[in-house]
C-alpha cells in the first residue's frame, strides 16, 4: 500500500479544506496536464504528487490531460512515455485519457461566440508587428489597424482561416481586451493561430490551433475541475482566464492556485532544454541516467518511493527557491541503505599479492549481506593469496589523513586479515604492477597488540572475481543554475558520465535481476539492462554519503 503523497500540510490544502467545508465544491476534481513536447521531469513529478496525491487524499480524482495545441511539437512518443512514467510513480488518472484536442470543435465554438459579442477579431499583423504594437511593461501598446473590422468581416475572415485560406502567420484571432493594460497577457492575447501541420490525434482535420491559454481554462471549466493547480507564471494568465470564461456560455467556474516550481541545483527543468541535450547528443536520450527527467532517474537506478518522499519534503509553497541536489539524494541514500544487500566491487582493481600464503591457499570467510538487518543473510567471500584492492586505497607514501595502505604500514581487509604493504612491483613506465604484502593471521577479528590500524580497506580474490563495467554518473552541470544562464550548453560537465572496468563478487552473475546493492565503500548501484552487453553493467546510482569523489 502506497503512502499518502499529499500527507503534509501546505496553503492549497487549506484552501481545499475549507472549499469542502464551506461547500463551494462538493468533491476535489484537480488535473496533471501535461502539453506532450517531451519526457516529464523531476518538476513534473512534484506537479504530479501533488494533483494525484490531493485527489487521493480527498478522495477525489485526477484527469491526465494532454494539452495538445502545438502539434508542431508534440508525438505519440512523447505520450507513450508520459503515461508510463506517472503509472511508475504509482498513480492512475481517473477514468480515459483526455486531451485538449477533443475539445477543438468546442473551443472553435466558443471562438465564434467571442468574435459575435465583438470581443475577438482577426488580425493581419504579422508576428513581429503584433510585438512591437504591444508596447511595454512603461509604454502601453497601439491598437492593430484590423481591431475594428465588423463582426460579420471577423467571423468571414475567421472561417477562411479555418478552411486554409491563409499563410502560417498571415492571420490569428485576438481578443478584444484592453491594449492598455498594465498586465500584457491581457493586451489582445492571441486566441488561434495558423499551423499547417499533421496533429497525432486529429491528423489533417485542423490548420488552425487554439493557443494554450485560450484551450487551458475551457478544458478545465468543461472537465469540472473544482483546483485548477499550476506554477507561479501563470499568475497573471488567471486574469485572461476569468476573462475568457466570462465571456463564453459555460457553467463551471475552476479556482486556480498557483506555487512555485521546483528548481534543482546543477541541472535544468525544461523540456525544452533537455531536448536540446538530445538532439545534440550531450546526452544519450531523454532517459540517459544523467538527465532530470523520471525515465533517466529510473534507469539510474531512483525507485518511486524516493520520488515521491522528496516531493513530499520539499513541501509546497509559493517562495522561489533553488532545492539542493543532495536533498534529492537522501531520499535514495536512506531508502537503499534500508534495503539494499551489500557486496564488494573494485572499481579501479589493482592486485596485491600475499608472500606468505600459499598459491593453492583458500579460506571462506562468511559474511553479512546488511550490516544490521539478520534477515538479510550472509554469504561467502572467498579469500586467496591474490587479491584486488582499489588503486585509491593505496600510497606508497604517507598523506596527511590518508586512511589507506602505506608502503612499510598495516591496513585491515574488510572481514579479512590486516596486511602490511611490503614494497611495490612497478613496469619502465614506473605504473604500479602490483604491491607486495603480508597477511598476519593472527588477527581475524581480533587487533594486533600494541600496534594500531588506522583503516579498513575493501578487497576481492582474483581468482574468484567477476569481471565488471562501472557507469558513474556526476552532475550534469558545471555551475549551481544552469538554468539561468542563457548559454546553459558551457556548462556542461565533462566528467558527467565515465566509465571504469573492474570486478564484483562472483555471486552477481544474474544480468537480469533488479536489485539495488551497496557496493562497500563506494556507494549503491543497479544493473544496467538497456545495453545488449555480454559483460556486466552496473550504474552507480549515488555514492556513499561521505565518500570523496576520485572518479
Ligand atoms: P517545461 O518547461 O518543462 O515544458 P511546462 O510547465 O511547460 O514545463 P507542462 O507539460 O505544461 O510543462 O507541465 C505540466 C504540469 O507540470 C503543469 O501544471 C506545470 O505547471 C507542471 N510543472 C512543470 N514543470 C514544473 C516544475 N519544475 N515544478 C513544478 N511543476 C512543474
Ligand atoms: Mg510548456
Amino acid at each position: 500500500m502506497k503512502e499518502y503523497t499529499c500527507s503534509n500540510s501546505n496553503f492549497i490544502k487549506k484552501i481545499i479544506e475549507k472549499d469542502l467545508k464551506k461547500k463551494k465544491y462538493f468533491y476535489l476534481q484537480t488535473r496533471f496536464p501535461p502539453e506532450p513536447n517531451g519526457y516529464l521531469h523531476i518538476g513534473h513529478a512534484k506537479s504530479i504528487c501533488l494533483n494525484f496525491g490531493l485527489a487521493e487524499y480527498y478522495k477525489g480524482k485526477c484527469n491526465l490531460r494532454f494539452d495538445d495545441t502545438n502539434p508542431t511539437k508534440e508525438n505519440i512518443e512523447y505520450i507513450n512515455s508520459i503515461k508510463k512514467d506517472i503509472r511508475w510513480l504509482g498513480f492512475q488518472w481517473n477514468g480515459e485519457i483526455l486531451y485538449s484536442s477533443k475539445y477543438f470543435n468546442i473551443l472553435n465554438k466558443y471562438a465564434i461566440e467571442l468574435i459575435k459579442k465583438g470581443l475577438a477579431y482577426v488580425d493581419q499583423l504579422n508576428k513581429e508587428e503584433i510585438r512591437q504594437y504591444r508596447g511595454t511593461l512603461k509604454e502601453p501598446g497601439i491598437n492593430s489597424p484590423y481591431r475594428n473590422q465588423s463582426i460579420t468581416e471577423n467571423i468571414l475572415l475567421f472561417e477562411r482561416m479555418k478552411n486554409g485560406h491563409f499563410a502560417t502567420g498571415t492571420a490569428c484571432l485576438r481578443a478584444k481586451i484592453d491594449m492598455s493594460s498594465p498586465f500584457m497577457i491581457m493586451r489582445d492575447p492571441v486566441l488561434y493561430r495558423i499551423i499547417f501541420s499533421n496533429h497525432h490525434q486529429t491528423k489533417d482535420q485542423w490548420c488552425i490551433y487554439p493557443t494554450y491559454d485560450f484551450s487551458h481554462c475551457i478544458s478545465d471549466s468543461l472537465e469540472g475541475i473544482t483546483h485548477s493547480i499550476c506554477t507561479l507564471e501563470f499568475q497573471d494568465n488567471r486574469r485572461l482566464y476569468d476573462w475568457i470564461l466570462d465571456n463564453i456560455t459555460i457553467t463551471h467556474r475552476p479556482s486556480q492556485y498557483e506555487y512555485s516550481r521546483l528548481n534543482l541545483e546543477y541541472t535544468i527543468l525544461s523540456k525544452r532544454k533537455l531536448n536540446i541535450l538530445v538532439k545534440k547528443k550531450i546526452v544519450h536520450g531523454w532517459d540517459d541516467p544523467r538527465m532530470p527527467t523520471i525515465s533517466g532517474l529510473r534507469r539510474r537506478g531512483y525507485t518511486p518511493s524516493s520520488i515521491r518522499t522528496f516531493c513530499q519534503k520539499i513541501g509546497i509553497t509559493k517562495q522561489d527557491n533553488l532545492i539542493e541536489t543532495s536533498s534529492l539524494e537522501s531520499c535514495i541514500r536512506n531508502e537503499l541503505n534500508k534495503t539494499a544487500p551489500r557486496k564488494i566491487a573494485v572499481l579501479n582493481p589493482i592486485k596485491i599479492l600475499l608472500s606468505n600464503v600459499p598459491n593453492n591457499y583458500q579460506e571462506i570467510f562468511t559474511v553479512p549481506n546488511h550490516p544490521t538487518d539478520n534477515y538479510m543473510g550472509f554469504r561467502s567471500l572467498p579469500f586467496t593469496n591474490e587479491l584486488y584492492i582499489d588503486y585509491f586505497d593505496f600510497h606508497e607514501t604517507n598523506k596527511k589523513d590518508y586512511r589507506g595502505l602505506v608502503l612499510g604500514q598495516e591496513i585491515r581487509l574488510r572481514y579479512g586479515y590486516v596486511i602490511k604493504a611490503i614494497k611495490v612491483k612497478k613496469d619502465i613506465e614506473n605504473n604500479i604492477i602490483n604491491i607486495i604484502c603480508t597477511c598476519d593471521f593472527n588477527t581475524l577479528g581480533k587487533n594486533p597488540k600494541n600496534r594500531k590500524i588506522k583503516g579498513v580497506i575493501h578487497w576481492l580474490s582474483t581468482k574468484h572475481a567477476l569481471s565488471a563495467t562501472f557507469h558513474l554518473y556526476n552532475r550534469l552541470f558545471t555551475i549551481k543554475n544552469p538554468e539561468k544562464e542563457k548559454n546553459f550548453l558551457n556548462y556542461i560537465n565533462p566528467k558527467s558520465f565515465l566509465i571504469k572496468k573492474g570486478f564484483v563478487e562472483s555471486n552477481i552473475k544474474n544480468k537480469n535481476n533488479d536489485q539495488v546493492y551497496q557496493f562497500e565503500r563506494e556507494g549503491y548501484f543497479c544493473i544496467e539492462k538497456n545495453k545488449n552487453n555480454s559483460n556486466l553493467i552496473f550504474n552507480r546510482i549515488i555514492p556513499l554519503k561521505n565518500k570523496k569523489i576520485q572518479d
